[in-house]
C-alpha cells in the first residue's frame, strides 16, 4: 500500500490516519498491515512524537512541514527539545521520551469533541482523532470551544483500533472549569501558535528560562539551592487548582516527600533520560510570562 496516495483529513493526527488506512486496507490484523508499510508499533499514544513510526508517516505524506504542523503535536515539543525540529531534518526518532505519563493531573488518553464527531461523520463518513484535541492539558475543542471528551473506558492506545465514533461512552475531560484553568489553556494555545509560526522563539524559551532563573551553572548543590528558593514562588504563582490539574503529586494526601517541580527538572541527581513533556516548560514559562514578554 502506498501511503502517499492517501490524504489525512483536516487536522487528523498521524496515528489516526494510520489506523483508518489499516481499516480500509482489508488486512486481517493491524500489525501485519503496519509491517507492510514499514512500521511496527504497538503503542500509539497521542503524545508520542519521537519514534520511527511518526517519522515514517511524515516522510510518506507529501509536504513534511505541512504534515508536522497540521497532523501532529510535534511543534509544541520544540519547547522541550530547545531547538527547532527542522523540516528538512529527519531525526525525530533520535530523541527519546521520558516515562512520565503517570505524573500529570490532567487526562492523557485520546480526546475527542462531540460536535467534531458529528460534523466529521456527516462530511467524511467517519470520525477521526484530531491532533489539536491531543495537546497536553487542553480541555476545549479548538473549533467549537466545548469541553473535550475522554472515553469512560479511556482510549490510551490506538493499537486497540478504536475511532471516536466507536467509543461506547464518553465523559468530559473536566467537570469544573475555573478561570485559572481557562487562563492556562489560553497560554498553552498561545505557545502552540508560536511554535507553528515562530519555532525559533519557542525553542529559545527553555534557554531563556534557565538564564532567567540563574540555573545556568554546573554545581548541582547550588542548582538545588536555587530550586528550593524558587519553588514556593512557582507554586503560589500557579495556584492550587492549576498546579493540581497539571501535576498529580499535588493531589495526593500522602506525598512522596515534598514535591519540588523545579528540583525534579534542574537538580535531579539521577540524570533524567530523554525529552521532558513540554508541559513542564510551559508551566515555567507561564509563571515567568511577564519577564519573557509572553503576556
Ligand atoms: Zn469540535
Amino acid at each position: 500500500m502506498n501511503l502517499a496516495l492517501f490524504r489525512a483529513f483536516p487536522n487528523e493526527h498521524l496515528f489516526s490516519l494510520l489506523l483508518r488506512l489499516y481499516k480500509l486496507s482489508g488486512y486481517g490484523d493491524f500489525i501485519t498491515f503496519q509491517k507492510n508499510v514499514g512500521i511496527q508499533d504497538r503503542f500509539l499514544h497521542a503524545n508520542k512524537v519521537f519514534s520511527s513510526t511518526a517519522e515514517k508517516l511524515i516522510t510518506h505524506l507529501e509536504d513534511r512541514d505541512e504534515t508536522i504542523k497540521a497532523h501532529s503535536v510535534v511543534p509544541l515539543w520544540q519547547m522541550s527539545v530547545g531547538q527547532i525540529i527542522d523540516v528538512e531534518d529527519t531525526r525525530l526518532q533520535l530523541f527519546n521520551h521520558m516515562n512520565e505519563q503517570q505524573l500529570f493531573g490532567f487526562d492523557t488518553s485520546w480526546h475527542s469533541c462531540k460536535k467534531c464527531r458529528q460534523d466529521d461523520l456527516v462530511t467524511y463518513g467517519t470520525s477521526y482523532w484530531h491532533a489539536k484535541h491531543q495537546l497536553p492539558s487542553v480541555f476545549e475543542c479548538y473549533k467549537h470551544h466545548c469541553t473535550l471528551d475522554k472515553g469512560v473506558e479511556p482510549v490510551k492506545n490506538l493499537f486497540t483500533e478504536i475511532l471516536p465514533h466507536q467509543v461506547v461512552a464518553w465523559n468530559p475531560v473536566l467537570s469544573r472549569i475555573s478561570g485559572d484553568l481557562k487562563c492556562w489553556q489560553s497560554f498553552v494555545w498561545k505557545i502552540d501558535a508560536i511554535s507553528h509560526n515562530q519555532p525559533s522563539t519557542v525553542a529559545d524559551i527553555k534557554h531563556r528560562l534557565i538564564e532567567l532563573l540563574g540555573l545556568n551553572i554546573q554545581s548541582l548543590p547550588k542548582r538545588k539551592a536555587i530550586c528550593e528558593l524558587h519553588n514556593p514562588h512557582f507554586e503560589s504563582a500557579l495556584g492550587p487548582v492549576l498546579i493540581k490539574y497539571i501535576f498529580r503529586d499535588y493531589t495526593r494526601s500522602t506525598q512522596r516527600g515534598k514535591t519540588n517541580i523545579l528540583s525534579s527538572m534542574f537538580a535531579n541527581i539521577h540524570k533524567a533520560q530523554g525529552v521532558r513533556n513540554p508541559i513542564y516548560w510551559v508551566a515555567l514559562a507561564y509563571w515567568q510570562r511577564a519577564k519573557l514578554g509572553l503576556n
